[in-house]
């Protein structure tokens, strides 16, 4: 095992002892209060009378804290360096994401039928990008050269066009599918058929019709290892980013469950109730930071109601996921971007990898709900057309 070196003159063993979190505590207040009065101001109050603030309140103090708290983690871990190169790795990314929602999926989707995509010749224009891109071809390299054409719109048009005649090439058609399915540009949220989440074939086999997956889609089980690694960063800010932030209007179902108008919890077509995180986990908040590229700040607001997310994430459950606001078509992988946000470069910077090897890691039962003890189902939930190569559900 690692043995941490924490600042203050601070060990190990202070993180497991009362005396030594009301010093790191005190220390982190102090750190709060040199950067400005209002927001130490804001959480001593909230500490006080916590009745006083409301859910969007509560919502909005934590993410007006989380930055300064990851700052503080990081000095406290001497991991400012490593913090720092995690950020930056979030804000390089960011391109492919604004790209995919307002120029793939806003325009090239729009444009061009996926009859005319597939006329298109893929080669030609990906040798016209790449001759105006002065560099390969990639997700990252298309999501910056366009973002940055579509701010001289009418002086780009051209390439533009190029652009979005690829785009549409490789979001509508099978072919565009088989060349950039195992990436996150040129993909549209799936509509869910509740009738058809797995994606399986009919086959005959000694004059017996049967269904099987596909041999893409097996994942093959070796001892009690996990049968996939999960998202990388790229594949879980994906998800976080196509979260729509319900907190803003105090209604984020995945912790909370989605709900009738009596107030009952609402149930799919099989019956399966759907209440959202056991642990009623701060999801969307969760969401909005790590798009913010505040990595341990979002790792901080999950740990809030789960101090074991190291453990859980899409190892587990999917029970927010089943509940996310999005009914009708793919929700936000959730466990993904969980599981991503507490292993990511996070974990090992926090010396975590050592305290908790992730190979040791092995799947658990599902938490039991504050409010409904004893319900444990962890259906399936892929979309008709079946899960990206990356995707895992523990239990299926
Ligand atoms: S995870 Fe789903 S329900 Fe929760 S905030 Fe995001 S979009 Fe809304």
């Amino acid at each position: 095992m690692t043995e941490l070196t924490l600042a203050h003159g601070l060990g190990l063993t202070d993180l497991y002892q009362a005396e030594g979190l009301a010093r790191i505590d005190s220390l982190f207040c102090a750190h709060l209060a040199a950067g400005g009065a209002d927001l130490a101001a804001r959480l001593m109050a909230a500490r006080a009378n916590p009745g006083t603030l409301d859910a969007k309140g509560e919502s909005e103090l934590l993410i007006a804290l989380a930055p300064q708290l990851e700052d503080f983690i990081a000095g406290l871990f001497n991991i400012r360096a490593a913090v720092q190169a995690l950020a930056a790795r979030h804000h390089d990314l960011a391109p492919l994401y604004a790209c995919k929602r307002l120029f793939v999926q806003r325009r090239a989707q729009r444009a061009h039928k996926p009859e005319e995509a597939a006329a298109f010749d893929p080669a030609a224009l990906e040798a016209a990008l790449v001759e105006r891109f002065g560099e390969p071809l990639t997700e990252l390299s298309f999501a910056r050269h366009v973002t940055a054409w579509l701010d001289a719109e009418a002086a780009n048009a051209e390439a533009i066009d190029l652009a979005v005649r690829y785009a549409a090439w490789a979001l509508l058609t099978e072919a565009g599918h088989a060349e950039h399915g195992r990436g996150i540009l040129f993909k549209a949220p799936h509509k869910i058929d509740p009738q058809h989440l797995l994606p399986t074939e009919t086959i005959e086999r000694h004059g017996v019709a049967m269904i099987e997956l596909p041999e893409s889609h097996l994942r093959r089980r070796e001892g009690f290892k996990l049968t996939d690694a999960g998202h990388d960063l790229v594949g879980g800010l994906d998800h976080a980013h196509y979260c729509i932030f319900c907190h803003n209007q105090g209604k984020d179902s995945a912790p909370r469950g989605l709900k009738e108008k009596d107030g009952s919890f609402k149930k799919t077509v099989f019956g399966v109730t759907l209440a959202g995180c056991p642990l009623e986990e701060k999801i969307s908040e969760m969401h909005s930071l790590k798009t913010e590229g505040v990595p341990v700040g979002a790792l901080a607001v999950v740990v809030v109601d789960n101090p074991l997310a190291a453990l859980t994430g899409h190892r587990i459950c999917n029970d927010c996921m089943k509940a996310c606001i999005y009914q009708k078509q793919e929700p936000v992988d959730i466990p993904q971007a969980e599981t991503r946000i507490a292993e990511g470069r996070a974990r090992p910077a926090l010396g975590l990898r050592d305290l908790w090897p992730a190979d040791a890691l092995e799947p658990a039962q599902p938490a039991q709900s504050r409010r409904q003890a004893g319900r444990a189902d962890a259906r399936c939930w892929w979309p008709a057309s079946g899960p990206p190569a990356s995707r895992s559900r523990t239990i299926c």
